[in-house]
């Protein structure tokens, strides 16, 4: 797109995108040599001649789109500010100590350091690349030999490391168009480049016999295009609780890593979502790759005995069971010569029971009988159709798990399959990504995370709802789960929570270490959830390590302040 040159030509600081890449070195050379064509070989060659003096090129930056949270709070934001590059060369050497108190004292940075840089150093370097605009200034105003101050642009993240997993970070790159950049190194701020970029301009100048920029506008003029806002389904509150309440579950618990997410059940809006440990964006010195590593959406696992609901709401669906078909587990059984039994330290063999109770008592033994009735041809189509195995819409960087295919499941596979193991690795967004189907009736919606696209002036360009696209279990059997889910912590609810009921499931799942990765999931409010709520913490090394008891007192905590924080009535 051209439009018309501006007025000032020359930009100076304020709101001007960053400004590079001048070609005036190379002009400096055609500069005397069109001069001397244009005097001497007369007005034939005047066009050509102009065309050479055209050359002064400068690459005008675009401005990378701010991102929201759902309320309009600035999560991620592009400032004005002042870049310092050095041409060590062009300091004269009784210069350079003075340069260099001058530029400590202006960047707070060591004194010592920088001279060394600078007596050492050949070739131009950047000394910093994100300084405010009032020390750029004063940087500029002292007009040091050898050091060249631009307008640039800074990151910011006014909440600090808030959500940093879901947002990233950008970084210095030399772009396509041969031009420092900064790029998304993470998170959405890489996901969402394309969107969040926007698109380079270029102003051409006219130069002088010596290769000098006369002060005229410019002969051609190409606006950078700014990039798109991104408002997001995330709520900075609920992220805040999220990620305080996950911190506090993991450090006393002295677990490795966690992660927690809240969907609305109904729209598949992400609400929150926190990895443990979370990383400051602007810091890269605590952006290590366990830091930027994504529990939520990268960290595959056996999920355990958490994805039993979905052998029940399969078994529901298919008429193997119903809520008061009776199941027995007198004490282990054999399945192609393996063992399968309930863990010991759960007493006795768990007897006769009815769906609820083998979710509440988390019996492998009921599980696997139900698995092998399923079949593992019906049992896969299940775990496909509820996102097992495959992406999810989300606009974050994720591992697909896996899913093996149902023909090579042997029996005890197919055993082990119905409670969690083998056969099969997930992330706990696929497993609250499957729970928020059962909480939303059996419809799967798409998980997203960006709820509007807005132009650099604030116009809505898309509006992202996606609706549901398949019914993965009838309402019915959604109904009916939900209700044989309620038991599994009815005796931990707090009073305020029994009124409205939670439908969930525990999983600790045995890990290759001695310790084991926890896991709960959860609806909320039982009989009509308006969230569903994940929380996955990896060995924990306190308390046996339980989900229910390293798990469900994260969820309890914040699903207590979201009752309050989203207003939910409690069920009449
Ligand atoms: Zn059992």
């Amino acid at each position: 797109m051209v439009t018309p040159p501006p007025k000032a030509p020359i930009p100076s600081g304020g709101r001007i995108h960053l400004i590079v890449a001048c070609t005036l070195v190379f002009l400096l050379l055609l500069g005397g040599r069109s001069a001397y064509l244009q005097v001497v070989q007369g007005p034939s060659l005047r066009e050509n001649v102009l065309r050479q003096q055209v050359s002064g090129k400068v690459i005008l930056l675009p401005r990378r789109g701010t991102i929201f949270d759902r309320n309009g709070n600035i999560l991620a934001q592009t400032t004005d500010s002042y870049r310092v590059d050095i041409r060590p060369g062009d300091i004269p050497a009784e210069k350079r100590a003075e340069v260099a108190r001058a530029l400590a004292t202006c960047l707070s940075i060591p004194l010592e350091d920088l001279l060394q840089k600078l007596e050492t150093l050949v070739s131009p370097f950047p000394l910093d690349r994100q300084i405010s605009v009032n020390t750029g200034e004063e940087i500029q105003a002292l007009a040091l030999p050898g050091v060249d101050v631009y307008p640039s642009a800074k990151r910011v993240y006014p909440l600090g490391s808030q959500a940093s997993h879901v947002l990233g970070f950008v970084h210095p790159e030399l772009s396509s168009i041969n031009v420092e950049e900064y790029i998304g190194g993470e998170g959405l701020e890489f996901a969402c480049e394309d969107l969040l970029h926007g698109k380079a301009g270029q102003a051409t100048y006219l130069v002088g016999p010596t290769g000098e920029r006369l002060p005229l506008d410019p002969v051609e003029f190409i606006s950078p295009q700014d990039g798109n806002n991104l408002v997001l389904t995330l709520d900075s509150t609920i992220q805040s609780v999220t990620e305080g309440e996950l911190k506090i579950g993991v450090e006393t618990n002295s677990a490795t890593t966690g992660c927690a997410i809240v969907l609305d059940s109904r729209t598949g809006e992400v609400l929150a979502l926190a990895s443990y440990p979370a990383y400051n964006p602007l810091d890269a010195s605590t952006r290590t790759p366990s830091h930027l590593f994504n529990v939520a959406t990268q960290f595959l696992y056996e999920p355990g005995s958490v994805f039993k609901f979905v052998t029940g709401a399969a078994a529901l669906e298919e008429g193997v069971t119903t809520l008061d078909t009776e199941w027995t587990d007198d004490g282990t059984i054999y399945i192609d010569d393996w063992p399968v039994f309930c863990p010991a330290e759960f007493g006795a063999p768990h007897g006769v029971q009815k769906l609820a109770e083998l979710f509440q008592n988390s019996c492998n033994v009921g599980f696997a009988q139900i698995g092998l009735k399923l079949g593992a041809t019906t049992f896969w189509q299940y775990a496909n159709a509820f996102g097992f195995g495959r992406l999810s819409a989300l606009e974050l960087p994720q591992a697909a798990g896996r899913l093996d295919p149902a023909d090579l499941w042997p029996e005890i596979g197919l055993a082990t399959a119905s409670f969690g193991y083998s056969m099969m690795l997930v992330t706990p967004l696929q497993i609250a990504a499957a729970f928020q189907i059962v909480a939303n009736d059996g419809r799967y919606v798409p998980l997203h995370l960006i709820k509007e696209i807005r132009d650099p002036s604030g116009k809505t360009l898309q509006t992202l709802s996606p609706q549901a696209t398949r019914q993965v279990i009838s309402q019915k059997t959604a109904i009916q789960l939900r209700q044989a889910l309620r038991g599994v912590v009815e005796s931990k609810l707090s009073d305020t929570l029994r009124r409205y009921g939670v439908a969930g499931k525990t999983g600790t799942a045995k890990s290759n270490t001695e310790y084991n990765n926890t896991t709960f999931v959860g609806a909320f409010p039982a009989d009509n959830p308006r969230v569903v709520i994940l929380v996955n913490i990896n060995q924990p090394q306190v308390d046996l390590g339980y989900a229910v008891r390293v798990c469900y007192p994260v969820f309890e905590k914040i699903v207590s302040k979201l009752v309050d924080i989203l207003r939910v009535e409690p069920p009449q």
